[in-house]
């Protein structure tokens, strides 16, 4: 069934089509209807966008940025992290600039290399590691303790349904529940000074969908992808999802709905874990030390780092 009588852009799951307008509409009050759900944002924030330059992150930063300038309360800046990936990071970067300055939205960069002393390239050629196990660690660090420090309230992610059903997947795949507990909407399991909540307003949405609300909207990046992703186990569950998605369509929505119920008995069964606080920098951290400091240490026996 077609939404009117304008041309129909995109096929919904439902087998509803809808118009460039109509879709926009749809797309935006999904978001918004998550963001009420699962109360991810409240009265009065300072929220930072992590901002890749991708269309996850764009899409994200555009439709709160339009939530910010009807309530003023409501506070937003951008946050990137430079990985130092020749190629790739400088191209996505330039979007993200782009689209910062021309929305005037405050932009705030830091680099592997200035704050370790490294790129990632050059992290690679001395360690024998998968490169986004690396990346993901050094990421979520900086992104926490950046965002910490700027004092903002929450930190927003553009993760969509398909990047939430493929952690899903990985974790049972690694028999590791206890991450699964962290998952959701809200991130985490547990309110600490010394963490940032982080929350995914695209929970609910499909990649697809994504995509398309980010070419309507001029916020499609030039399919820029980075060079290391083929490594990444991410890659594997990916395709096997995408497979699996073509031929029982609703497989990724399934994942993430049952696992939205299974959820709070997960976050209820790990909420006791305590926080520690990494022994040699202070961050967060599950162990004695951080696996950022471990990683930093390895580096540190064949580089010489500040
Ligand atoms: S694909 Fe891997 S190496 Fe590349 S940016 Fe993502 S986490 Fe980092
Ligand atoms: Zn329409
Ligand atoms: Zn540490």
């Amino acid at each position: 069934m077609n939404c009117c009588s304008e041309k129909p852009i995109i096929g919904l799951p439902s087998g509803e089509k809808l118009c460039k307008n109509h879709f926009i509409e749809y797309f935006e009050n999904k978001v918004f209807k998550t963001i009420r759900q699962f109360e991810l944002i409240g009265k009065e924030e300072n929220l930072g966008i992590a901002l890749s330059g991708g269309k996850d992150s764009l899409t994200v930063l555009h439709i709160l940025n339009k939530l910010s300038r009807q309530n003023p309360k409501i506070r937003i800046s951008a946050i990137a992290i430079d990985e130092g990936i020749a190629g790739y990071r400088d191209k996505t970067f330039e979007t993200a600039k782009e689209y910062c300055s021309k929305n005037s939205i405050e932009l705030h960069i830091f680099s592997y290399k200035e704050e370790f002393g490294l790129t990632l390239d050059e992290m690679l050629k001395i360690l024998d590691v998968k490169p986004c196990t690396i990346c993901g660690i050094f990421r979520r660090y900086l992104l926490n303790k950046k965002s910490r420090e700027l004092k903002l309230t929450k930190l927003v992610t553009g993760h969509n349904l398909d990047d939430e059903a493929q952690s899903i997947l990985m974790n049972q795949l690694k028999n590791n529940i206890q991450a699964s507990a962290r998952l959701g909407p809200k991130v985490g399991l547990m309110q600490d000074d010394k963490f940032v909540q982080r929350i995914k307003p695209l929970y609910l949405c499909p990649e697809k969908e994504v995509t398309t609300y980010a070419f309507l909207n001029g916020l499609l990046d030039n399919f820029t992808e980075c060079p290391n992703v083929s490594q990444s186990f991410r890659a594997q569950v990916r395709d096997t999802l995408n497979s699996l998605e073509q031929k029982f369509p609703g497989t990724k929505y399934s994942i993430v709905n049952s696992f939205l119920q299974m959820l709070p008995f997960l976050k209820q069964q790990f909420k006791d874990e305590a926080i520690k606080v990494c022994a040699k920098c202070s961050e967060p951290s599950a162990n004695d030390v951080c696996n950022a400091c471990v990683y930093l240490e390895k580096l540190k026996k064949v580089v010489e780092l500040k």
